[in-house]
């Protein structure tokens, strides 16, 4: 139990307590490498266009060099029992996201192949690309936004078909063939070396059946879109995926129409806890600012922290990160050791990190006064990237209203 004095400053994590020494160490690297690297580089790639972000001289290449040199392969993070994965990986991402959320967000992204292959098990495939580490998640269609993450038809609205996809997957002379196009919104589109697609499966049938395929995006036929150009999150290239008659092997084939709502809902459920870690650590990083602003800002001859408003304001932010933080570990690690994950706590996770992250950035930017709307201070940006997030991975209702769904007795 507590003793009598009580502690006036916390860790930046806050009500962490049971860390181990390894915990600890990899938290404090990857809080250097988002202070050192992530956090200037992000604020860089933010002023620059969409081009310059993935030209081959941006900074974006030393996020993914110095990150490599960190060691934290998906690889040997799967190898840990699983409450040491979930504990680690809670860790990681709520730095990473400290640092700056889009090149998080590049970064978690960039695994999205390599975890599906984990969960279907397609180690064959897992080593055959191996050497081609960026990678990125192709699911949403032009004509098809939050309904692709919702395959199961949770959210469908009665008696209306879904209407045709933009991209779809036949099998052709033993061959894999793929056609059509993936929307601006992929994240690492303009710049991964493979996709794992969820997209269509043509068996000449009619009916509407999906299927998941591992695509090189180096095969001949792919082809890809400018990259995007939006209001936050900038330094996360996005862009279309374009798919021309590309042929693969049939061991392409990650999952059939018999195996599509196992692969699409697990990594959903992946995602979404990701992003509760994620977003919490951008509601973290706006608290921060807000808290040393209000200690450095003199304003009628006090620093403002001296007005009794200013503390009530901070104290409503401090809670809201711990309460963020407390779910997402929470969902995380619940997914981690369970016999079956659920859908319905990363979702929780997803929508109260984000929504966080945006009132936790927005109560910054008002703490700041005028300064917190120039492009001087770094705050502004927190909540432009966390205005992203609350759409990304599925728009928050949509996913409240698929969350509700799982909730219903049959
Ligand atoms: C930063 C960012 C990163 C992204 N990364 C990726 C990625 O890596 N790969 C990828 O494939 N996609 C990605 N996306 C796409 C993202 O998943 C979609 O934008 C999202 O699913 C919403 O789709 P939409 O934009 O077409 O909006 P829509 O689905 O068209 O929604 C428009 C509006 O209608 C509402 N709405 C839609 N359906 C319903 C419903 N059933 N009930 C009630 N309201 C509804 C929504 O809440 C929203 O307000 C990303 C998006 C963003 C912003």
């Amino acid at each position: 139990m507590t003793g009598h004095t009580l502690r006036v400053e916390l860790e930046p994590t806050g009500l962490d307590a049971d860390l181990s020494e390894l915990e600890s160490t990899v938290q404090l690297n990857v809080r250097r490498f988002a202070e050192k690297v992530l956090r200037p580089v992000g604020r860089q790639l933010d002023a620059m266009t969409p081009e310059q972000v993935v030209a081959a001289d941006s900074p974006l290449w030393q996020v993914y060099q110095e990150y490599t040199r960190l060691g934290l392969s998906l690889t040997d993070i799967f190898e840990l029992p699983p409450v040491e994965q979930a504990r680690l990986m809670s860790l990681v991402f709520e730095e990473l996201a400290w640092g700056d959320g889009g090149l998080a967000v590049s970064l978690g992204a960039a695994m999205v192949p390599s975890m599906v292959m984990h969960q279907m098990q397609r180690h064959d495939l897992l080593e055959l690309y191996a050497d081609r580490p960026l990678g990125c998640w192709g699911i949403t269609d032009p004509d098809h936004g939050s309904d692709m993450l919702d395959g199961s038809g949770h959210t469908r609205h009665p008696g209306v078909g879904h209407g045709r996809l933009n991209c779809y997957a036949k099998i052709q002379n033993e061959q894999i063939v793929i056609k059509g196009q993936k929307s601006a919104w992929v994240s690492n589109g303009p710049i991964a070396q493979t996709c794992m697609l969820f997209c269509g499966y043509d068996d000449g049938s009619g009916e509407d059946k999906r299927c998941v395929v591992l695509v090189p995006l180096d095969a001949p036929g792919v082809s890809r879109g400018l990259p995007l150009d939006k209001m936050g999150q900038r330094a996360l290239p996005q862009g279309e995926l374009y798919f021309d008659d590309v042929c693969l092997p049939l061991n392409h084939l990650v999952a059939g129409p018999e195996d599509y709502i196992k692969a699409e809902q697990g990594v959903l459920t992946d995602a979404n806890a990701l992003m509760g870690l994620m977003w919490t650590g951008v509601a973290r990083a706006a608290y921060e600012l807000a808290h040393q602003y209000a200690h450095e800002r003199k304003q009628g001859g006090v620093p403002i922290i001296q007005h009794q408003n200013v503390r009530y304001r901070l104290f409503h932010m401090f809670a809201r990160v711990e309460a963020s933080r407390a779910l997402a570990r929470r969902a995380v690690l619940f997914n981690s050791v369970a016999p079956a994950p659920a859908l319905q706590g990363s979702i929780a996770a997803k929508i109260t990190a984000t929504q966080t992250a945006f009132d936790v950035a927005s109560m910054a930017i008002q703490m700041h006064g005028g300064n917190g709307l120039t492009r001087e201070y770094p705050v502004e940006k927190l909540l432009r990237d966390a205005r992203a997030s609350m759409i990304e991975d599925g728009c928050n209702e949509m996913l409240a209203i698929k969350g509700g769904s799982l909730l219903a007795k049959a």
